[in-house]
């Protein structure tokens, strides 16, 4: 869209959490008379008016981080005169090549955090708002660089977030739950009983599989609004690379989560995030990991090649061979006939 009044734009790459934060940014902006629309880095090159820039960048793999810079290079080419503000988790680790964009103004976590502390309430323009509920990771896992950038736990207490869902418009018709890390709501089947008596129709993002207690998995099978979607972060199906993972659940505990979900939710679907390629995936490791995934049935798994992260442990190992880590995610998609 093309506008005459000097404008702000948004680009916001990565997670929910960051698309949350961007709508948190735009909310305030508008609070206080700043005309901005959030738009996709594509179409930077055709906008008009263009005053000043915030880019939410993305650091979790070193793709996301490439792209976030781009953005800014490609706004420097196109709107030498704007303004540019960065923020999120690539502009928050300072890298060489962070910095030799030499972009002036960066926002921190808690200016982003503000708008609720000064009672904005953050206006959502998607149908499916992302509701940002938590904040921070401290599990460190080997391959996450997240720790390190988001490492101040931070939750939001259970009635400013329904205060937030109750203040949407009626072109919000769902909601969905986000935080960096929502094993550390402290007591997180409160706060799913009281979204729940918001009346909108909600879900959950991304569970770590600790959280799915027996106890959470009744609360929610009482709620009548929630959406059975369910996305559980499996990362390996071999418990070896698990535990060098530092991830905190094994192959067993994995399968036990999902038959007790589809015994109480059996219209539930089912996501996950693998890795493939981590330094230590042997073949076997890989073989059991695939056979792992024929057994689970999963509706859809997000394939993600292991990306170094400078900083982590397991970015001290020696890696895998791209042409092996292409091949075995091939051979995961004809296996469980994913598409692209
Ligand atoms: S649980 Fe692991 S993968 Fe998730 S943010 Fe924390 S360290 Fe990263």
């Amino acid at each position: 869209m093309q506008s005459q009044a000097p404008m702000v734009y948004i680009i916001t790459y990565g997670c929910k959490v960051n698309y949350y934060e961007s709508e948190a940014v735009a909310s305030n902006l508008s609070a206080m008379g700043i005309a901005n629309e959030m738009v996709s880095d594509g179409a930077i090159s055709h906008l008009q008016s263009a005053a000043a820039f915030v880019i939410n960048s993305c650091a979790v793999t070193s793709m996301a981080e490439k792209k976030s810079r781009y953005g800014v290079s490609k706004i420097k080419r196109y709107h030498p005169q704007a303004k540019i503000v960065t923020m999120g988790c690539a502009f928050g680790r300072k890298t060489p090549e962070m910095v030799a964009l030499e972009v002036a103004n960066t926002l921190t976590d808690d200016s982003v955090v503000k708008s609720h502390a000064d009672g904005v309430i953050v206006n959502h323009k998607r149908e499916k708002a992302f509701i940002k509920v938590q904040d921070g990771c401290k599990n460190f896992c080997t391959f996450c660089i997240i720790p390190y950038l988001r490492n101040k736990i931070e939750y939001r207490p259970v009635d400013e977030v329904v205060a937030e869902i109750r203040a949407q418009g009626s072109h919000v018709t769902s909601v969905v739950l986000c935080g960096i890390n929502l094993c550390y709501y402290p007591d997180f089947g409160a706060l799913c009983r009281a979204v729940d008596e918001c009346g909108i129709a909600w879900e959950i993002s991304s569970l770590e599989p600790p959280m799915m207690t027996p106890e959470l998995i009744a609360t929610l099978k009482d709620c009548r609004h929630f959406v059975p979607h369910f996305h559980i972060c499996l990362q390996s199906g071999c418990d070896a690379v698990l535990r060098d993972m530092n991830r905190h659940y094994t192959t067993v505990e994995y399968a036990s989560i999902i038959q007790k979900l589809r015994a109480a939710f059996p219209n539930a679907t089912f996501g996950t995030d693998l890795i493939v390629g981590f330094p230590t995936e042997t073949d076997a490791a890989f073989a059991t990991t695939l056979t792992f995934l024929q057994q689970l049935k999963l509706d859809k798994i997000h394939l993600f090649p292991y990306s170094p992260r400078v900083g982590t442990k397991a970015a001290t190992l020696p890696l895998i061979q791209n042409s092996i880590v292409t091949e075995r995610i091939k051979k995961i998609k004809q296996t469980l006939h994913l598409s692209d």
